[in-house]
């Protein structure tokens, strides 16, 4: 949601401007719905027998100075809504009065708060709301709750971007709209900061950066949303995956493992059939019943924590699993890596009695912790403590009293590690408080990555019990931890993050060697350094084209390769190796030279101690 501030009403205005360009050089527009998005706004537009193009971009902007220039005053009033439902028809504004018509019999125009029989109908009678309100600029009037800013010349800078197909009131039975949109900011120091972040994230498009480095690809023969990851790209997953585990199992975590389906009654119970319901892959048996490819893995995680009775002294039990889960995304709403069928998560679930959530929830916090500094993320981010809504306790599932302890113990951990988190109200879920880690990227884009969730209902919905001192069945508490969201998106944000330049660690090819000549003394040399390197764990690649030196060195860069050697005749002699650095990792000003053997260790040092930066 938007905040409702200066810049709101700024881009809520140019919207207004917008359509007022438009209806003035197409007077039989009709207009949809024109809204504030992030960075800027849109309108929704149909012309009949006219297609906008990004060629009438500069007509449309020119347009909309003139009316920026004249300072046209935003002028609100109110019209009864049957007066208004008769403007909206005078004018020939069809959707504006299919809006009108809902305002009037639901006293709203939210698409899924509407009947979807009446929707768009003819409503007949008494009404919901007596009058409605309107804006005019100039010579243009519409239907609108603003607010705006006072007149025209208050908008700020901007520019118009794009513009995509989009149906009215977002069906797909209903009319094909041109959706334009806009981008705006307050000055022009900050459009052209946005404009050429865009071109920055251009360059940086993991789709792009992605098919250079040869990380994962698509196939039209699998299906859309379906990655597969190259044995480039598969180094990077398996090295974050086995990083992972290795906090994991440091902090007394069990690896567990579970199959990719189960029978619908487990998401019956467990609440997810109803709340992923058009998001669920369905798979027929030949044998008995229907099966479900696995949404999430709490499920068949609390079946393990059931296989067995437990007493106060087996807990905490905490299970994890680096796993694939699925979801039928519609494929419109696919793209790269950013949303996709099939993905790879992370999944923690801890069982434990209400009096061990802080320590749990401690070392859950650590976990996140280490793995984001290690990276590099970490400074770049904020928490969200998610409460519940106090005015309303009833709508939550659990015990006030636990509630109460719980969000202590998670604002006493937040404390403990300086998290800063901000406290926000009525954001908890139904069935518990939570730490949200939100992360700033390269780009300045945030995204929520790593999540410590309580849950109070799914342990109830199961039937889990453990037995307690006094000899009494309890509920034990479940919080699901997350640390990176879905791998997918994780890579993406990361190629995107460091445009390629994987840490040392990471990167799918460490060392490049890079020979002079193809002469067999070379290539011996090459080989005997390649061999030494394998030996100690790294990835090398040799080089050994006809092409110029010169030419394979830049062809490492653009590789993106943290260390590239040359092999020579200096080389072959005494084996002393001058290693050539990737920029960002160096932090020395002279060329370092050592023997091969000692350079090999070094890197495979950093790579192990999953540095930042080379002491080379
Ligand atoms: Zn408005
Ligand atoms: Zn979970």
């Amino acid at each position: 949601m938007p905040e409702q501030t200066e810049l709101h009403a700024m881009r809520h205005s140019l919207a207004h401007i917008m359509a007022t360009a438009v209806t003035t050089l197409w007077p039989k527009a009709k207009l949809g719905v024109g809204p504030v998005v992030e960075n800027g706004f849109y309108y929704d537009i149909v012309i009949p027998d006219v297609t906008i193009s990004e060629s009438d971009f500069k007509k449309i902007e020119l347009e909309m100075r003139k009316v920026i220039n004249q300072k046209q005053e935003f002028v609100q009033s109110n019209m009864p809504i049957d007066e208004a439902i008769k403007w909206a028809q005078d004018t020939n504004q069809p959707y504006k009065a299919e809006l009108l018509n809902d305002l009037k019999r639901a006293g709203t125009t939210v698409a899924k708060d509407l009947s979807a029989e009446e929707m768009g109908t003819l409503a007949e009678g008494g009404s919901a709301l007596d009058s409605v309100g309107f804006y005019t600029n100039g010579s243009f009037t519409d239907l609108c709750r603003g607010p705006h800013v006072e007149h025209t010349g208050m908008t700020g800078a901007f520019k118009l971007m794009r513009v995509a197909g989009a149906y009215w009131r977002g069906k797909e039975d209903n009319d094909q709209m041109q959706r334009l949109y806009g981008v705006a900011f307050e000055t022009k120091e900050q459009l052209n900061d946005h404009l050429q972040m865009l071109i920055e994230a251009k360059k940086r498009d993991h789709r792009k950066i992605g098919k250079e480095m040869d990380l994962f690809t698509f196939s039209d023969l699998v299906g859309p949303g379906l990655p597969m990851y190259t044995p480039r790209g598969t180094v990077l997953i398996e090295e974050i995956k086995k990083y992972l585990r290795e906090i994991s199992l440091d902090y007394d975590m069990q690896l567990v493992s579970i199959p990719h389906l189960a029978k619908i009654d487990l998401y019956e119970k467990s609440g997810h059939a109803t709340k992923f319901e058009a998001e669920l892959f369905r798979v027929k048996s030949h044998y008995d019943q229907e099966f479900i490819l696995k949404p999430v893995n709490c499920p068949h995680h609390t079946q393990i924590y059931a296989s067995q009775p437990r007493s106060y002294k087996d807990l905490p039990i905490r299970y994890v699993e680096q796993t694939m889960q699925y979801r039928d995304e519609k494929p419109g709403q696919l793209g790269g890596l950013q949303r996709t069928r099939g993905f790879t998560v992370d999944d923690g679930h801890t069982f434990c009695r209400v009096d061990q959530i802080e320590q749990e929830a401690s070392s859950l916090v650590e976990i996140i912790m280490d793995f984001y500094k290690n990276l590099g993320f970490w400074g770049d981010h904020w928490v969200s403590l998610s409460v519940r809504d106090y005015s309303s306790p009833e709508k939550y599932v659990g015990e006030p009293a636990d509630w109460d302890k719980a969000e202590e113990m998670l604002a006493s951990v937040a404390n403990k590690y300086d998290l800063d988190a901000k406290k926000m109200e009525g954001e908890a879920a139904i069935y518990g408080p939570k730490l949200d880690f939100m992360f700033k990227d390269a780009l300045g884009r945030e995204t929520q990555l790593a999540t410590v969730q309580l849950d109070f209902a799914m342990p109830k919905r199961f039937e889990l019990t453990y037995t307690d001192d006094d000899g009494e069945a309890k509920t034990p508490v479940m919080i699901h931890r997350a640390v990176l969201g879905s791998f997918e998106r994780f890579i993406m944000l990361l190629i995107e993050h460091t445009a390629g330049k994987f840490p040392i660690w990471l990167a799918p090819e460490q060392v490049r060697l890079i020979t002079v000549n193809q002469e067999e003394m070379t290539i011996a040399k090459a080989k005997e350094i390649q061999e030494f390197a394998k030996k100690h764990g790294l990835r090398v690649h040799t080089d050994n084209t006809n092409e110029s030196v010169g030419k394979k060195i830049r062809l490492s860069a653009t590789d993106k390769v943290p260390y590239t050697l040359v092999i020579g005749e200096k080389e072959i002699a005494d084996g002393i190796v001058s290693p050539r650095l990737r920029p960002d990792i160096s932090v020395m000003d002279v060329q370092s030279e050592l023997h091969y053997e000692q350079f090999i260790k070094t890197v495979a040092n950093e790579a192990k101690a999953r540095v930042n930066k080379s002491s080379l």
